[in-house]
């Protein structure tokens, strides 16, 4: 059961061969039996989960059940969820019990599917390897001294342990790409905008993007359908017609053009990682694609751009958070001056903290040409790249990660080292660009490598197809490490 899809436990769910509430409790059991190994979930709340998991069986029995309806989701604490407490893995939101749903788990709701919990993350999404949580680090399944990734580390930790059957995720820079390749599971980014941001915690409002997080690519297509769609909420939101996200998964790959850009072939990539890769690249060649050499010129400047960018929008947003703790207090402006000092200096962890600094100097007067328009001007080439690029492919691939999973400590002290873990993930999501990545094997230490798949925008059925004929000639994706 705990390794079934999300398209079998369906089934045994419209057969009635188990109830919601039975599968509910069964994945509940599971994570207060190894939760404290992984330290995958903030939250869980038998209590909430299980109230959720009897609607879902009642809409079954009333036929009303569509394809989730019953099944149980780890929701990244990122998401507000009305009567859960949501944290963004902050000591700032660590007493927030949401009075409101986000988008996406109203849509979860709406559908039947069980909250199953609330996953641990970098503080604010700030992170690559879940080490800067007010609730601890996240510990890799596959190896419990490596981290899981980030910053939805907690999700990917969960879904590759079995502790939930799917996840959620938010991705600002590769936060579902490198969580999902270093932890073997699959996560899509998908084009900007069609999930909705509406009660997803912001980071970097012109970045971020929810997701899904699964242990298929046809698992992926099941959960993108419930979570995109059109909502006035968010102003970013795209009003596009609805898709079924599994509609292309069957259909061969012969003809396809692959992408390879050649910039991210060049170094950096490890020695286990790039044979993996290179692996992987042949099993497509087997199933018919051909390979075209791409550039991407300008996307040696995509970790920069992004910590200009991000940073400087993070610092705008976190703003807001010293008012909800502390402004009702204020007397005077002076008064509220210094209880957001005291709010930062006590609130928000060092990684936070380093991030509010770097993105108030590139917004400050005197340095806002010279950092913050110039980064916006890269920007756009970085996204011209990608446009010109694609006349010339269908698809591009390459590795997600730079290496396997490091270990917990390895690079903490270290923030450029850090930032470098998105180096082939950051570019894609200057651009708006969906991003892909999916289990192809093995690198040292027996941990996991992830192959990283960039589409066109709004080909996220197409990725999918790719992604699911690959799975179909292996067996990666269905490895688990316990
Ligand atoms: N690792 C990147 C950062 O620290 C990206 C995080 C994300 O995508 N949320 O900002």
């Amino acid at each position: 059961m705990f390794n079934a899809s999300l398209k079998q436990l369906s089934t045994q769910l419209a057969e009635k061969k188990i109830s919601s509430v039975e599968l509910t409790k069964a994945f509940l059991q599971r994570i207060e039996a190894r939760n404290t190994e992984y330290n995958a979930f903030i939250t869980v709340n038998e209590e909430l989960s299980l109230a959720q998991a009897q609607v879902a069986d009642q809409m079954i029995a009333a036929g009303q059940a569509s394809q989730l309806t019953g099944i149980p989701i780890a929701q990244k604490d990122i998401f507000c969820a009305k009567g859960w407490l949501t944290t963004c893995g902050s000591k700032m939101l660590s007493n927030f019990v949401s009075p409101y749903d986000a988008n996406v788990i109203e849509r979860f709701n709406q559908i039947g599917a069980v909250n199953i919990g609330k996953t641990n993350m970098d503080e604010f999404a700030m992170g690559s390897s879940n080490e800067t949580s007010y609730y601890g680090p996240v510990r890799n399944p596959w190896d419990v001294e490596a981290v899981p990734g980030g910053s939805s580390g907690g999700s990917a930790s969960a879904v590759a342990a079995r502790l939930a059957p799917a996840a959620t995720g938010t991705d600002t820079g590769g936060s579902i790409r490198q969580p999902a390749a270093l932890c073997g599971i699959s996560g899509i980014k998908p084009t900007y905008g069609l999930v909705s941001r509406y009660g997803m915690i912001a980071f970097a409002s012109s970045l971020d993007q929810g997701g899904p997080m699964a242990k298929s690519a046809e698992d992926l297509a099941l959960m993108l359908g419930v979570m995109t769609g059109f909502d006035a909420r968010d102003s970013t939101s795209l009003q596009r017609e609805t898709e079924d996200y599994t509609r292309d998964l069957e259909k061969p790959l012969s003809g396809l053009r692959i992408g390879l850009p050649k910039e991210y072939f060049a170094k950096g990539m490890s020695k286990d990682v790039e044979c993996a890769v290179e692996q992987a690249l042949d099993e497509y060649r087997k199933l018919g694609a051909e390979m075209v050499e791409v550039s991407l010129p300008n996307s040696q400047l995509s970790i920069p751009v992004y910590y200009v960018l991000a940073p400087a929008e993070a610092s705008s947003n976190l703003s807001r958070f010293d008012g909800v703790r502390y402004g009702h207090r204020a007397k005077s402006y002076g008064d509220l001056n210094d209880m957001y000092r005291k709010s930062r200096a006590e609130g928000f962890g060092a990684e936070v903290k380093r991030r509010i600094l770097i993105g108030t100097y590139v917004l400050s007067h005197g340095y806002y040409d010279a950092y913050y328009i110039k980064a916006q001007k890269v920007r756009r080439l970085i996204t011209q790249d990608f446009v010109d690029a694609f006349k010339q492919c269908d698809i591009m691939m390459g590795p997600t990660s730079p290496t396997v999973a490091f270990n917990i400590g390895e690079k903490s002290s270290d923030p450029i080292q850090m930032y470098l873990s998105d180096i082939y993930t950051s570019a894609a999501s200057l651009a708006g660009l969906p991003g892909m990545s999916i289990p192809i094997g093995f690198g040292d230490k027996n941990r996991p490598v992830g192959l990283h798949i960039i589409g066109n925008y709004f080909t996220e059925a197409k990725m999918l197809n790719v992604a699911h004929q690959y799975q179909l000639v292996t067996d990666w994706h269905q490895r688990s490490p316990v």
